[in-house]
């Protein structure tokens, strides 16, 4: 493990009087804030517009189209200056009004169940232990014994690499009667099927800088008619997040406040490339990225290094894995390792910081980028 002079890109000092060559695409595998390509990057550069304008109106209505084919939706797609957080509290508030029962199998399914109660409502947690999903049936059960309005869940859990029926799970909280589902999607909206519309998600939420690979700051979600009519039911929506707002801004192609433009521009550029290659393609590269990911945990197995992938096959998420270390090997160990090669990859989330690390093979990634990550892994693990 000799030590290269490689800078990575999120750690070096900005100094504009001595540049260094930017490194090159695909050694960044966080799972958020993802990798982005220069060309997206470059797309921020672009002049200012006033927000009141037509090139604005230009601008929502151009995004539109592709939003809706990223979400599977005909209803508008909202966009906020905010962090994906943001579009969690903004579900709260316009969608819970007594009781919520929040689906907790990781840390931020965790912090949902933490919005919630920040926000004053009465929660009730089913929880299952990190790495496992949520099984409809026990969620049925759980529905039958109070009255709850709201069902928060996360789609992805990017703490543990889980993944939940998101479609069982709607049509469970749906059959209780009376209950909004509100899905956090962050990393899975562009990296794995949600079908907004299909699947009957009541609110859906992503935010810019995971599987959409764009730089972070931009919330993104569907609201169906079912998130409105509760909206308007609730006094205290509060203005920031005001769904009631969002819609009425939408419908004329505008936002209630001054729009984050620059990253609006990014998102015209990444929606062209993902057209380009196909939201069902895009879903697709990502499950190949994953399984390619757990197959090398077998071989490693096989090779005498006993990793293991967290969350279960048939529960696992197309966008980021978990991977749990033997004794012996300390998570930070081994992302110290790749750093010095000259890859970035995530640490164990939380409580698993010692025992695990993370790949996010999600966004613009490859599968060739993915298999050189793997070999030096391969080489770290082994040395
Ligand atoms: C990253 C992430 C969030 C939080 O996103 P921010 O943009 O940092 O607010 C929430 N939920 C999940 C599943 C995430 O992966």
């Amino acid at each position: 493990m000799t030590p290269t002079a490689h800078r990575t890109p999120h750690t070096a000092p900005i100094n504009p009087l001595d540049p260094e060559p930017d490194p090159p695409f695909g050694r960044f595998f966080l799972p958020g804030p993802t990798e982005v390509r220069p060309e997206i990057l470059a797309a921020q550069t672009r002049p200012m517009i006033g927000h009141r304008g037509t090139a604005m109106v230009e601008l929502m209505a151009g995004l539109q189209p592709g939003l809706q084919r990223l979400f599977r939706t005909r209803r508008p797609v909202y966009l906020a200056a905010s962090s994906a957080t943001g579009f969690m509290e903004a579900a709260i508030r316009n969608c819970a009004v007594d009781r919520v029962l929040a689906l907790v199998n990781g840390a931020f399914s965790d912090r949902f169940r933490n919005i919630a109660e920040s926000n004053g409502l009465a929660v009730d947690a089913l929880e299952v232990p990190w790495g496992e999903i949520h099984d409809p049936g026990m969620v049925a059960d759980k529905l039958r014994t109070a009255d709850y309005d709201a069902v928060t869940v996360v789609h992805s859990e990017t703490s543990t690499g889980a993944l939940n029926p998101i479609e069982q799970l709607a049509a469970v909280a749906h059959d209780a009667g009376g209950v909004v589902l509100l899905v956090d999607s962050v990393t899975g909206v562009a990296g794995t099927p949600v079908e907004s519309d299909a699947w009957s998600l009541d609110f859906v939420l992503t935010g810019s800088q995971k599987a959409l690979a764009l730089p972070p700051g931009l919330a993104l979600g569907v609201a169906q008619p079912s998130a409105l009519e509760r909206a308007r039911r609730k006094t205290s929506r509060g203005t920031y997040f005001d769904f009631l707002d969002f819609e009425k801004n939408v419908e004329k192609n505008q936002t209630p406040n001054t729009p984050p433009l620059s990253l609006l521009y990014a998102l015209q550029a990444q929606l062209e490339c993902i057209d380009r290659e196909g939201v069902t393609q895009r879903w697709q590269r990502h499950q190949a990225m994953a399984q390619r990911t757990w197959q090398w945990v077998d071989a490693m197995n096989q090779r005498g290094v006993a990793l293991e992938v967290l969350a279960p096959p048939g529960g696992r998420s197309p966008t980021v894995t978990c991977i749990m270390l033997p004794h012996g090997i300390a998570g930070p160990e081994v992302t110290a390792a790749m750093s010095e090669r000259g890859y970035t990859i995530g640490g164990g989330y939380g409580r698993l910081k010692d025992r695990a690390f993370r790949i996010g093979h999600m966004g613009d990634h490859t599968l060739e980028q993915l298999e050189s990550l793997l070999g030096h892994l391969e080489e770290a693990l082994l040395k």
